[in-house]
């Protein structure tokens, strides 16, 4: 080797290294991750998180076993990457992270990968919480006053739930209120930007032509429905609200009540079979 050859190689392997270092930290994580999760996965579900969901959510045993397993799985994966914060001095448990998660894999059923990708933490209180914060309004800011609630979804991969709705959903389950059903529709709804009642659905624009077309009626009816001072036969009138409420209240009929909201609203119940991957009629 020329002495003059020196400065030349030791400035390509440094590129080499270099470029290797590089594409190592863009496919690095997710290979990482991916690796991490087979591992996760291999390994069995912890009986006592078994029994926790056997006894505190009658839903789950209704389940046919491959879903159970999607759930077991997405509940180890969820709890090994998303931080489950208590608040207001709660000090949270297996039991408590379990129940969450699980309700939570119920939306990314026949789904890859981690369910909800941009969910960063989920922030538990005790019981119903009070939210008084000044929110941007049309005029500048408005503010709201106090108000007292079950949960609330943010769109930066936040999830606030009060634990006493969480454990009294999970033991009805057949009541059509859920709140982990009801924020985790809203994560759905506010992963591709802000809530507006329409999820990822897939590619394709006349998938989501027909999801508005179809919630928008049946939105605009039940706000048509309880002016007039009638009840619809399923849905909670808090689904009048707007378009993203509408869509998560309707996710919680859908997996509570399956069967009561494919009869009153066919065409709605199909759009969430579509869009959750799932027909829950087979589980009730
Ligand atoms: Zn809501």
């Amino acid at each position: 080797l020329l002495p003059t050859a020196l400065p030349a190689l030791a400035f390509a392997v440094f590129v080499a290294v270099l470029v290797a270092a590089t594409a190592a930290w863009i496919v690095g994580p997710p290979l990482w991750q991916r690796w991490r999760r087979a591992r996760i996965a291999a390994t069995p579900f912890p009986p006592a998180w078994r029994r926790v969901l056997r006894e505190r959510w009658p839903l789950y045993a209704r389940l046919p076993p491959p879903l159970q397993r999607q759930v077991q799985r997405q509940v180890r994966w969820l709890l090994a990457e998303v931080p489950i914060v208590g608040c207001a001095g709660l000090v949270v448990t297996d039991t408590m992270r379990v129940l969450i998660a699980a309700q939570a894999a119920l939306l990314w059923l026949n789904r890859g990968g981690r369910g909800f990708p941009a969910l960063r933490e989920v922030l538990v209180y005790p019981g119903a919480f009070v939210v008084d914060r000044v929110e941007p309004g049309g005029a500048g800011l408005a503010h709201e006053g106090p108000r007292v609630l079950s949960g609330e979804s943010w769109q930066r991969g936040q999830v606030v739930l009060s634990w006493a709705d969480v454990a009294g959903g999970a033991a009805d389950a057949g009541d059509g209120r859920n709140v982990v059903i009801h924020e985790f529709a809203h994560q759905l709804d506010q992963a591709h930007g802000s809530a507006n009642g329409a999820p990822w659905l897939g590619r394709g624009a006349e998938r989501y032509a027909r999801w508005s077309a179809v919630l928008g009626q049946a939105y605009a009816e039940l706000r048509e429905r309880l002016a007039t001072g009638q009840a619809d036969a399923v849905l909670d009138p808090y689904a009048a609200t707007d378009p993203a409420e509408f869509f998560a209240v309707a996710s919680e009929h859908f997996f509570e009540q399956p069967h009561a909201l494919a009869a009153a609203h066919p065409a709605l119940y199909a759009e969430l079979v579509q869009c959750y991957r799932a027909d829950p009629r087979a589980w009730w």
